[in-house]
């Protein structure tokens, strides 16, 4: 099972890096992070991830989304944020010190996080170790 779920997140990660390279190289955004990562796992304790409105108002969809995340991402679900439309998972691989136990396997979410905006200002956490800088 552990390699069936691998093979699968290398297709994920793949996409992703497809997903990514256009906005990283052709649309540049207001905004660049800077700095690095303290490994204080933090962001680890609730992820938020967003979904759009006709998807919440699915809830057969979401059971699927919910279980199937679960599964390939060993994230435990804990709750659904109706005033974001955003699904909180927390994870099984954060270690008790913070850092990552599959920081090779991570799924897009964690690699991609911090999250930089178009045009507003990404949002980090206090104490985050890494910083939001406008681009001139
Ligand atoms: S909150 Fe910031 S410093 Fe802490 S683990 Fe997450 S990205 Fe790293
Ligand atoms: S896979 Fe690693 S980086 Fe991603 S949420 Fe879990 S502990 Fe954090």
């Amino acid at each position: 099972m552990k390699y069936l779920k691998r093979f699968i997140i290398l297709f994920v990660l793949l996409d992703n890096l497809l997903t990514n390279l256009p906005g990283r190289y052709m649309f540049k955004s207001h905004w660049r992070i800077e700095g690095r990562c303290k490994q204080c796992g933090i962001c680890c304790q609730e992820i938020y991830l967003k979904i759009t409105p006709a998807q919440m108002k699915g809830r057969l969809f979401r059971r699927i989304a919910v279980a199937w995340i679960c599964w390939l991402f060993d994230f435990i679900y804990l709750r659904t944020d109706y005033s974001f439309n955003c699904i909180v998972f927390t994870c099984r691989h954060r270690l008790s010190d913070g850092r990552c136990g599959n920081y090779f396997w991570r799924p897009s979410v964690c690699r991609n996080y911090p999250l930089t905006d178009y045009f507003t200002e990404p949002k980090l956490l206090p104490n985050c170790g890494f910083r939001a800088v406008p681009n001139d």
